[in-house]
């Protein structure tokens, strides 16, 4: 059996919800869970967050999985209708749609169903990724209002594109472009995600929309989630398979990019891109073995990674190599593979094993 293996912490899940309504007391939360929840399980991170107000899906399917385990709470397709039938759908299931585009209009338009659909109209503030244009949102947003099937209490809502650096004058326009193109407009407002909760409270509105900061990890450079007081939501772990003693001038792994500058103990373990440890690892990628720092030699392949061991050097076959989360923050390992801490728990496969931890 492989080793590899995600434990969810559920209790940090928990703990790290209870610390966003800590930072931003009175705001509504969003937890958003696209991508399987960040990688950590779909159902399983909206159970350990009963406690949210709402949930962000990408797609209806995503909402349908949620319903079909039981998650009652409100479901907002971030991405929101895209064919006819998804209306029916969304109603069916009482999901909320972010509307953002004209063809949106068009088939609410075409609807004759009456039953009122809860929408949040996206405004493009500058981002220029999806939203209506500000000076078309009082336009769009009475039409919406006129239209039968369309439940009156629309949240306005906005996306940032820049909010992990704290003193760009690209989100301080954002606000201003918001508030005016939304300005008298009935309405509540959901402008932050995880950065701008952190680095912008002028943007908090009534509805965060945090991703990343649930799971314990953040984008902004240089500082972990744990700096903000979250706590790492996935640990992933593996064991150590062969520890050899390699000579100076020995090389390692494929293309040869390691080669020993003295005598030194190597480490093999059971883990590699085939699991979502990233390739590009580069040389000097922290690991932990048996809670020692040991860092990443050579390159990494389908299903294993050589390690340097000189500063564990009693290792043994069989220990357990921690790839990120508890001790080591994920956002770490992501700047030595050049991403996001969110491109790599997302990247987790399908055969790493899961296992949840209520600690
Ligand atoms: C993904 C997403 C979020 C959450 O972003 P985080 O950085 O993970 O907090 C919020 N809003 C929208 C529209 C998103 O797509």
């Amino acid at each position: 059996m492989r080793s590899a293996s995600a434990t969810i912490h559920l209790a940090a899940l928990r703990g790290n919800l209870a610390r966003v309504r800590e930072l931003a007391a009175g705001a509504k939360v969003m937890a958003v869970v696209k991508a399987d929840g960040y990688g950590h399980g779909l159902e399983r991170v909206a159970r350990a967050l009963a406690a949210a107000d709402a949930f962000g899906v990408a797609s209806i399917a995503d909402g349908q999985r949620l319903r079909a385990a039981g998650i009652g709470q409100r479901i907002v397709v971030l991405a929101g209708p895209d064919a006819a039938g998804d209306l029916a759908e969304l109603r069916r299931l009482r999901l909320e749609a972010v509307i953002h585009d004209d063809s949106q209009l068009d088939l609410l338009a075409a609807d004759s169903d009456r039953r009122p659909l809860r929408l949040w109209l996206k405004i493009d503030s500058g981002m220029h990724r999806l939203g209506f244009a500000p000076e078309r949102v009082r336009d769009v947003h009475a039409r919406l209002r006129a239209m039968p099937g369309v439940d009156p209490a629309i949240v306005l809502m906005t996306h940032f594109a820049n909010s992990d650096v704290f003193d760009d004058a690209l989100t301080a326009r954002q606000i201003d472009c918001f508030e005016a193109a939304t300005a008298g407009l009935d309405g509540e407002r959901s402008l932050a995600n995880s950065a701008a909760l952190l680095g912008w409270p002028a943007a908090r509105g009534q509805w965060l929309r945090v991703g990343g900061l649930l799971y314990g990890m953040s984008v902004v450079a240089g500082r972990p989630a744990a700096e903000f007081g979250f706590a790492p939501a996935m640990t992933l772990t593996t064991r150590l398979v062969a520890v050899h003693g390699l000579r100076r001038g020995d090389r390692v792994g494929y293309a040869a990019t390691w080669e020993c500058p003295e005598d030194m103990p190597v480490g093999v373990a059971a883990i590699g891109y085939g699991d979502g440890y990233p390739r590009h690892a580069a040389i000097g990628t922290p690991v932990l073995v048996a809670g020692r720092p040991a860092s990443v030699i050579g390159r990494v392949s389908m299903d294993l990674v050589t390690l340097d061991l000189r500063h564990a050097a009693d290792a043994r076959v069989g220990d357990t190599v921690t790839l990120w989360g508890r001790g080591l923050p994920v956002e770490e390992i992501a700047n030595h593979a050049g991403t996001i801490a969110y491109e790599l728990t997302c990247g987790v496969t399908r055969r790493v094993r899961f296992v949840e931890d209520d600690s």
